[in-house]
């Protein structure tokens, strides 16, 4: 549509000369333009407000859509976003339209995708894709915080990494819609801002699909006076802008927080578990623990939720063992002294 906009030099929108330029999906969007749908209005007022625009600026929206759509195809180089800077006019119809086709394909109703889908498309269709193929391992569990859910592809909500209000124009880019709990989505995301000091650079932040945090951050774990707790750290120092990610990705979800608040809960459980085989020395316990791991290691690379425990039991068996022991034989728990 920004693109016709943008070659055709008609005052409003033409119908022919739209079939003419897109021959494949031009006539359902045009179904939809022409629908007298109250949620449709918006829309079409957007799509004559366009019109009603000088070419040059057509051409600007258009220019500024289609470079923001490449946000990433190579992150690496300082990718910066066009259509942010835009007149507040301009922002507007992209809103407007871009909205709408989010609010009817994955909220409101169900529409088909000529050439995209068999048959009507939505948002129960799009879980369905989603959840299928290399998702699978996620159907029951958050990518983000590693918790379980019950079914994914019924329960979680589909985010937005970079806010729809903000830059709609990536409302339905594949590359910006993932799916999360609602916790990570209501209570901890919700409408903060990816580029929280201001700073708006691509390099500076994750990017779903792009990175693979576990590979790029590894967990300490820290032990203080009362508990134990960790902290997201780079796995490799040198990467560039790797500490202004993490603090990103801490500040959209709080990881850190939440994290460390399952340490006692690890450390209870394990405790009483090992308790009960009634080792007579801490050699007995270091076997049991190290064949633990072992399974555990191979568990967490098909149950992501047991990643965060098989971690902190790599730590107890590699520096904490003596405490953990004599913590574990102790009758009541006191605070671990190292
Ligand atoms: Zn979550």
């Amino acid at each position: 549509m920004f693109e016709f906009a943008s070659v055709s030099k008609s005052t409003v929108f033409d119908k022919t000369e739209w079939l003419s330029f897109s021959p494949v999906n031009g006539k359902w969007i045009y179904e939809l333009y022409e629908k007298d749908a109250e949620n449709g209005k918006p829309m079409r007022q957007a799509v004559e407000r366009l019109f009603a625009m000088s070419m040059e600026e057509r051409e600007t929206i258009y220019t500024a859509i289609a470079h923001d759509m490449k946000f990433a195809e190579d992150p690496a180089n300082g990718f910066q976003f066009e259509s942010i800077g835009l007149e507040k006019g301009a922002q507007s119809v992209i809103s407007d339209f871009f909205l709408y086709f989010y609010n009817v394909v994955l909220c409101s109703a169900h529409f088909a995708l000529q050439g995209l889908t068999k048959d009507k498309f939505g948002r129960a269709d799009f879980a369905q894709e989603y959840f299928s193929g290399k998702n699978k391992k996620i159907k029951y569990i958050c990518p983000v915080c590693l918790q379980t859910t019950t079914n994914a592809e019924r329960e979680d909500d589909i985010e937005h990494y970079f806010a729809k209000a903000w830059i709609p124009c990536l409302a339905l880019h594949p590359y910006n819609l993932y799916f999360i709990c609602p916790v990570c989505n209501e209570r901890y995301k919700s409408m903060k801002r990816v580029f929280h000091d201001g700073i708006i650079d691509v390099r500076r932040v994750f990017l779903p699909y792009i990175d693979t945090i576990r590979d790029r951050v590894k967990i300490d774990f820290i032990h203080e006076e009362e508990k134990d707790r960790i902290s997201l750290a780079p796995a490799d120092e040198s990467e560039t802008y790797i500490n202004e990610k993490i603090d990103s990705f801490n500040q959209l979800f709080d990881l850190e927080n939440r994290w460390s608040g399952f340490m006692e809960y690890y450390f209870e459980t394990r405790s009483s578990l090992y308790k009960s085989l009634d080792f007579s020395d801490i050699d007995e316990l270091k076997e049991e623990m190290r064949r633990d791991l072992k399974k555990a290691a191979c568990l967490a690379v098909n149950r992501p939720e047991t990643y965060l425990e098989t971690k902190y039991l790599e730590w107890i068996y590699g520096s904490q063992l003596k405490a953990f022991y004599s913590n574990m034989v102790q009758k009541d728990r006191n605070t671990v002294v190292i």
